[in-house]
């Protein structure tokens, strides 16, 4: 239900609420980001959002923040970036927040995006429309799709949303050679963009070679935010327990994921260093492990975004199954003229069958050139 007409004053409460939710990053997985901000008369009376998964929804916030400024919200606008949820179930934390908007004697609400929960999907705007309550959706949609790509992708293909990062030179190379990698590509500044990207992500993934080589921590040391979840694949768990993976102070947070087969008594070993390994069930004549295998085994984990650090094979088989959704390459004023490749084995023969990221930014980061797409193939 659209409804072109909105006031200035409706484009700022909207932005004001996307900013809110912008601050529950890294927190609230699997739930949304949401925002939300009561105003009456061109005044904010209160403002609210989800700030981690379990705690208030941004509804509940706002009302709250009314409440204890002493005002009434009855008559007023809510603003929020998400639909609001209208049902209950035994894995939910919180209350519907229709009961609470209609209770509350609110007149309209202005929403960005609906909510693609398949108990929600327009249910809570209809509800509210039930109550008499006018209900307008579409005010700063991109935006909203923007800020929840992880739970919309989930929401819509049933997995988590995939980015690819790749650092490499000028050339297209990831490293001189595949052993063991004497210094880096990108410089300190790229790094402390990645650190950032590491932030806003549930889970980074690694193949083993690039654990061997780059013997990486994959953790948030340059910027401001929570560890994600460390991913390897590695399906004969052969990764040596010396690696900085396993001796980390929050060993919990290092998943290795292998095939059926990689034997009781190692995957007992990596247990021993607190970390977990969780073997899949792999198709006959798979080699490696397969993404999808791959992204539903992170998906029933509460896993709603993964950031793919590499390397080569890990980054051309996302690629070839076309299960990625956004590209971040860092790009370093270096020529090797040999070395590993960042993609290889897409099958792609002619210039007309490449693939094309769409929505491409670029800017400077340090020394790199840092491009930026989107998987505009997948369609929901
Ligand atoms: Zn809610």
């Amino acid at each position: 239900m659209h409804s072109g007409v909105f006031s200035e004053f409706d484009r700022a409460c909207m932005k004001r609420a996307l900013t809110l939710a912008r601050r529950g990053a890294g927190k609230t997985s699997p739930n949304p980001l949401v925002g939300a901000v009561i105003a009456r008369g061109g005044r904010v009376l209160g403002e609210g959002w989800h700030k981690r998964c379990g705690d208030l929804h941004a509804e509940a916030q706002a009302f709250e923040a009314v409440f204890s400024a002493g005002e009434n919200p009855a008559g007023a606008d809510l603003y929020c970036t998400l639909e609001p949820c209208c049902f209950t179930s035994p894995e939910k934390h919180q209350p519907p927040c229709t009961g609470l908007i209609i209770k509350n004697r609110i007149r309209r609400v202005v929403i960005a995006n609906t909510d693609p929960h398949p108990r929600v999907n327009g249910k809570g705007g209809l509800a509210l429309r039930k109550a008499g309550i006018t209900v307008e959706t579409g005010l700063l949609a991109e935006e909203g799709e923007e800020l929840n790509r992880a739970f919309f992708t989930f929401q819509r293909l049933g997995r988590p949303f995939v980015h690819l990062k790749i650092a490499q030179t000028l050339d297209g190379r990831i490293a001189a050679g595949s052993s063991v990698r004497d210094c880096r590509i990108t410089d300190e500044a790229a790094h402390r963009s990645v650190h950032r990207m590491r932030a806003r992500h549930d889970a980074v993934l690694i193949g083993r070679g690039t654990a061997l080589a780059d013997d990486p921590e994959l953790t948030v040391r340059l910027a401001r935010g929570r560890n994600p979840v460390r991913v390897v694949l590695d399906s004969r768990l052969s990764l040596p327990l010396t690696a900085k993976l396993f001796n980390l102070p929050d060993p919990e947070k290092t998943l290795i994921l292998c095939a059926a087969g990689a034997g009781v008594k190692r995957i007992k070993a990596v247990q021993n260093t607190g970390a977990e390994a969780l073997p899949l069930e792999i198709p006959a004549g798979a080699r490696g492990l397969p993404p999808a295998a791959v992204l539903s085994a992170l998906g029933a984990r509460g896993i709603r975004s993964v950031l793919v650090e590499g390397g080569e094979k890990i980054f051309s088989s996302f690629l070839r199954e076309g299960l990625w959704d956004s590209l971040s390459v860092f790009i370093a004023p270096l020529i090797l003229g040999g070395g590993v490749p960042c993609v290889s084995g897409l099958g792609i023969d002619s210039v007309a069958k490449a693939l094309r990221p769409g929505g491409v930014k670029i800017q400077k980061i340090g020394n790199q050139i840092l491009f930026e797409g989107k998987n505009v193939y997948r369609n929901y």
